[in-house]
């Protein structure tokens, strides 16, 4: 057995954080990483931000769990206000973004169920995508290293390549009841859905009476400069999870519906024991005192224009290592030529923490509330890092391959 009794199910990075101050991780040799991967986004406001601290302590001291069975004021709270802020009128709590996804399509399927329809269950969903590692999210996402050995893919996911309309059309049937789509792709490689896509997905679930379902799990909470990423369109969704950034650290997720959508869900169909519990509650309260504070989405707007300038010039610079730059505000990818876990590995050494995504594509989500200066350092590291690549073999070899 090597070194620790833990499944051996992720390729860990030999590094142990000991504490977390805003934008940085500090290992307990006192070494400081500057952390662009937020836990894949879920540090949206930094570590340790004094807002949440404050928030989870005060509540810790009064009241850890209580079981659903009974009223939780702060589930009642954040509920009303994410339906005040977004287009949901009900709010289920998770304790992360696979449940708030198994929540989402339960409710369509409940949906069509309550309406006399019971044979509309299915689901279209996106090459390319991720929903989470329960048994329906990875059916729901189709990517074979995840559905590989774990018995037969549970039914009723039909799968389209990214923006094909006319295959999306061919797979609605009758037993369609939802589309489910990530408006900016995550783990697939920063794919942002363009507008008039995400419009076409609306359409066709009002033609055909289907519920829109989105998974803002990612790129949620101001991740991209809205408070969700749909608003930048005009597509708005019938049921959308949520999780990552809401709890800024604290295992919270939510399914967000119309009362139209949510019909079905009633009283015993769903439940959770841990989820919406006071603790999850009371930092998702605080997460939205300051996402929602005035100017702050703005802000986020801008320090994504200052990343996202300094980025296309690293491309520009290192042609050899990098093709382009995509994303969305602050849920950025940087497409490579050299392997992206080359990439990583070399940020980190230059104590620059990133994530790797699909599509040979490196992501960055740096906390909501980097600085200017913050992601001017990052960005250095950036450069030091593929001059390093440039200089190597290896990054000469894909240099050949790719003219
Ligand atoms: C992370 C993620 C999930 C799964 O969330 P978990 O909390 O790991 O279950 C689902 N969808 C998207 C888009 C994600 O990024």
């Amino acid at each position: 057995m090597s070194g620790s009794a833990l499944y051996e199910t992720f390729a860990r990075a030999p590094l142990a954080f000991e504490r977390g101050e805003g934008s940085w991780l500090v290992t307990e040799t006192g070494e400081r990483y500057l952390d662009f991967a937020a836990g894949i986004a879920v540090n949206s406001l930094g570590h340790c931000h004094p807002h949440l601290v404050a928030a989870l302590t005060e509540q810790a001291g009064k009241l850890w769990h209580v079981s659903n069975l009974y009223e939780i004021p702060g589930q009642s709270r954040l509920a009303g206000r994410l339906a005040e802020a977004t287009f949901a009128d009900r709010v289920f709590f998770t304790n992360s973004g696979a449940e708030a996804l198994e929540c989402a399509i339960k409710t369509a399927r409940r949906y069509h169920y309550v309406n006399g329809r019971p044979e509309r269950y299915r689901v279209v969903t996106f090459e390319g995508a991720f929903h989470g590692r329960t048994l329906a999210t990875i059916a729901a996402g189709g990517q074979k290293k995840y559905l590989e050995g774990f018995g037969p893919k549970v039914e009723g996911f039909d799968q389209v390549p990214f923006g094909d309309v006319e295959a999306l059309e061919k797979a609605i049937g009758p037993e369609t009841a939802a589309i489910l789509i990530e408006p900016v792709q995550g783990e697939g490689g920063i794919r942002v859905v363009p507008a008039s896509f995400m419009e076409t997905l609306r359409a066709l679930c009002d033609r055909h009476d289907l519920l829109l379902i989105l998974d803002e799990v990612q790129s949620g909470v101001g991740r991209t400069g809205r408070l969700f990423a749909h608003e930048w369109t005009g597509a708005v969704p019938d049921i959308m999870a949520i999780a990552k950034g809401i709890g800024g650290g604290f295992p919270v997720g939510a399914c967000l519906a119309t009362e139209k959508a949510a019909a079905g869900m009633t009283a015993g169909v769903h439940g959770t024991t841990f989820g919406g519990n006071p603790l999850a509650m009371a930092v998702g309260n605080a997460v939205l005192d300051i996402v929602l504070e005035e100017g702050f989405l703005q802000s986020v707007q801008d320090r994504a224009l200052v990343a996202r300038q300094a980025f296309a010039s690293v491309v520009d610079e290192f042609p050899q290592v990098f093709e382009d730059v995509r994303g969305a505000g602050l849920l950025l990818g940087l497409k490579c030529r050299v392997a992206n876990t080359a990439v990583i590995d070399a940020l980190r050494d230059a104590r620059l923490l990133a994530v790797g995504a699909g599509d040979n594509v490196v992501r960055f989500l740096p906390p909501l509330t980097v600085s200017d200066e913050e992601i001017r350092e990052g960005v250095e590291r950036i450069r030091a890092a593929a001059a390093t690549l440039a200089a190597s073999p290896a990054a000469a070899e894909m240099k050949k391959a790719a003219s």
